[in-house]
């Protein structure tokens, strides 16, 4: 049920629990998560679960999985201004090379966080 699996990339060990994640939700094709430094409460990625650098290299059955959920996690999370992101190679910020899609809640200012990263 794997086969569209890296052995050895660190979003494909979370789709099959090698390493841990805070899991949200996940369907046939697509894995849900927090991320693990988020830039502002609730901070989301959404994968799927088929291992490709870029979004362009993603069957549209797979692509097409995602933006649903990314609405879903938005409206259960009661986000009310959020991005939705998705970086394509590291001039782009992309750090991990699998498809994801990052939920951000609109940061609070009074947590003191600071946007590292970077919009294109
Ligand atoms: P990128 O810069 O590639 O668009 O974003 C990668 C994101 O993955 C970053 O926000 C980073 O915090 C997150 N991330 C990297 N490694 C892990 C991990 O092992 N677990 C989780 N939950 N998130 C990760
Ligand atoms: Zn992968």
């Amino acid at each position: 049920t794997h086969q569209h699996l890296s052995d050895d990339c660190i979003f494909c060990k979370i789709i099959t629990g090698k390493i841990p994640s805070f899991q949200l939700m996940e369907t046939d094709k697509s894995f849900a998560f927090m991320d693990i430094e988020p830039l502002s409460e609730g901070h989301t990625l959404v994968i799927p679960k088929y291992h490709a650098e870029f979004m362009h290299q993603l069957p549209d059955e797979y692509l097409q999985d995602v933006l649903p959920i990314a609405k879903k996690i938005a409206k259960a999370a009661k986000f009310d201004q959020y991005n939705v992101l998705q970086n394509n190679g590291p001039l782009a910020n992309q750090a991990v090379p699998h498809v994801h899609f990052h939920v951000i809640q609109k940061p609070d200012a009074n947590a003191g966080l600071s946007l590292s990263w970077k919009p294109m």
